[in-house]
């Protein structure tokens, strides 16, 4: 949740900086009414269904559904998060961000401490690791894993002597001690932490260093990579490593991919697979999958060949699905990981790793393919354990995708999908995520969805509602944003809906601005007194069928003195939904 103070400072920016403006800088807008229309920039597209409504400082694309205030334009067409596109507009505003406790402020200020830190470490090692005769075997390892010079360097890959190198190099420079320790760049007797080691820098998207991994060059030595402690900087699941170099590959080529560790990633790019990244020593997190879907919508899953590798690609696709992104799972052939096939490639590399990549069947198929290694059809017992694990695979996908999952399975297998889909209990509903719910206008406009985008683009008519409709008459779905959209009336009268609207979830937003984007045909008081009781009609005929329900259950259990009570509820119900009938 964000805090008051940082609900001030978005309320502050958006009310010095013109939406149309702001995009007016990335799309030619012509002006048509009262509102502004281009071409889309998150979509492809030849004529305009990209709009700018100036007086909601609010955005809606026709063609790809996508809507928005001015700190979402800048989210999705800068590719950084909200806190991002905060402090992006703040600055173009003059608006100085928050006033912080002092407890706040000492964290941010240790925070930049401990970055400078991290830049220096990171400088430092790299002159190690090229100019200094220490830097040798960190060097030598470099060779023997085909890394040359200029993707280490871009890698800003760096070597950590022995002893204390780096506290010599601090107190040169007068610098504090205490900062490195506090950086986890130093043992409490002043030896280098990553001490013979090639120091792996791991930065954020924007290419701050914010951490590091290293491997030992010594052949001794029990634990091959360390890493730095998490911290101020560093939150190892919300991180992906090489991102800030292959940002703009991905986006290029429609997809990441996706490996297990750090040096997989530095030799893919050594030999040209520039859009490879890894997910930084844990499986991947949610986190991770939301920061690599700023830049794309499909993961080419690259990870080891055993057993725990296939595994975490399972969990991966399964993840990632409910995300909406798409998957691929590739297997490099002959070799233990990515690393190891690229180097035995030679000048091949690249055109073998592309076959292979063209070949990789999607996430779900291959859990597939897993699962019924050596299946014979013919044996019942054999169907019955793969139908099995088919079945649990299938769930652990968005509800939305298991028909079109179980008949793809039957094809693969034979196993029919009946079998596949059969629920040993209720489906857990996961509820939508972003992007994953079916597109607006395939849905059906019930009077409680029409009475929503009414009240969107004419909020004084919940002075006529008032009295007539309760909430709990409000179909299910549309009763969240309804209540929303009262409080904030109630709170603010008719400019409410817009100065609040940025802290209702997604999926409201996007039905607001639609509406206000394209309202409904009839907008006036009328239309919606209307509607209310229709609402009100549907309600009592749903509460007198379940009163219907119950009475036969209670016929059925000999409960007299319950039959005689509903009996009198569903009559009087009945009574007043005539009445309301013959008014209407
Ligand atoms: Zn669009």
């Amino acid at each position: 949740m964000p805090t008051q103070a940082s609900d001030d400072a978005f309320a502050d920016v958006k009310a010095k900086v013109d939406l149309v403006k702001v995009v007016q800088e990335h799309v030619r807008l012509t002006k048509r009414n009262k509102d502004f229309w281009g071409l889309c920039p998150f979509h492809q597209e030849d004529s305009p269904s990209f709009k700018v409504n100036p007086q909601m400082q609010s955005w809606y694309c026709f063609g790809c559904e996508r809507s928005g205030d001015v700190f979402t334009f800048v989210e999705l067409i800068e590719k950084t998060d909200k806190r991002g596109a905060l402090q992006m507009l703040a600055e173009r505003a003059g608006v100085e961000l928050k006033k912080l406790s002092p407890e706040q402020k000492e964290r941010a200020d240790l925070r930049k401490r401990v970055l400078e830190m991290l830049k220096l470490a990171a400088q430092y090692y790299e002159y190690v690791l090229w100019k200094l005769p220490a830097g040798e075997p960190g060097r030598r390892l470099l060779e023997s894993r085909h890394v040359g010079e200029e993707t280490a360097r871009r890698f800003q890959l760096g070597y950590a002597p022995a002893g204390r190198g780096f506290a010599e190099y601090l107190r040169a420079k007068k610098r504090s001690l205490a900062d490195a320790h506090e950086a986890g760049l130093m043992r409490r007797d002043g030896t280098d932490f990553f001490a013979e080691r090639l120091v792996i820098p791991i930065r954020d998207e924007r290419g701050q260093t914010l951490a590091f991994t290293a491997r030992t060059v010594r052949p001794d030595e029990q634990r091959k990579y360390i890493n730095s402690p998490e911290g101020p900087t560093y939150i190892k699941g919300r991180v992906i490593f090489g991102l800030d170099l292959a940002r703009d590959e991905i986006t290029k080529r429609g997809h990441a991919v996706l490996m297990e560790g750090q040096f997989d990633v530095i030799t893919g790019h050594q030999f040209g697979v520039t859009n490879a990244v890894a997910s930084s020593g844990t499986a991947l997190t949610d986190d991770q999958v939301r920061l690599l879907k700023r830049f794309t919508d499909e993961l080419l899953l690259v990870f080891d060949a055993d057993r725990a590798g296939r595994e975490a690609g399972r969990k991966a696709a399964a993840l990632a699905a409910h995300d909406g992104m798409r998957t691929r799972v590739a297997t490099v052939p002959d070799a233990k990981d990515p690393d190891e096939f690229l180097r035995a490639g030679g000048a091949e590399a690249l055109q073998r790793w592309q076959e292979v990549m063209d070949r990789a069947p999607s996430g779900f198929e291959a859990g597939v393919a897993e699962f019924a290694v050596g299946l014979n059809p013919s044996n019942s017992n054999q169907v019955e354990t793969v139908g099995a694990k088919l079945r649990e695979w299938i769930r652990q996908f968005p509800p939305s995708l298991h028909e079109a999952y179980a008949e793809l399975a039957e094809r693969k297998t034979g196993i029919s999908r009946h079998l596949l889909l059969r629920d040993p209990e209720p489906a857990p509903v996961k509820p939508a995520t972003n992007g994953a719910h079916p597109p607006a206008a395939a849905r059906k406009v019930t009077p409680s969805r029409y009475l929503v985008q009414l009240l969107a683009v004419r909020p004084a008519a919940f002075d006529q509602l008032r009295g007539m409709l309760t909430p709990q008459e409000v179909d299910e779905d549309d009763r969240g944003v309804f209540v929303r959209m009262l409080e904030s009336y109630e709170r603010r009268g008719p400019a409410g809906l817009e100065a609040e609207l940025a802290g209702f979830p997604p999926e409201e937003q996007d039905l607001i601005r639609r509406a206000w984007a394209a309202p409904p045909p009839n907008v006036d008081d009328e239309v919606a007194v209307e509607l209310a009781e229709r609402i009100r009609l549907e309600h009592m005929k749903g509460m007198h069928s379940g009163i219907i329900r119950e009475l036969s259950e209670a016929e059925r259990g000999r409960d007299s003195e319950r039959v005689a009570q509903l009996e009198a509820e569903a009559r009087e119900l009945a009574r007043a939904i005539t009445d309301m009938e013959r008014r209407g």
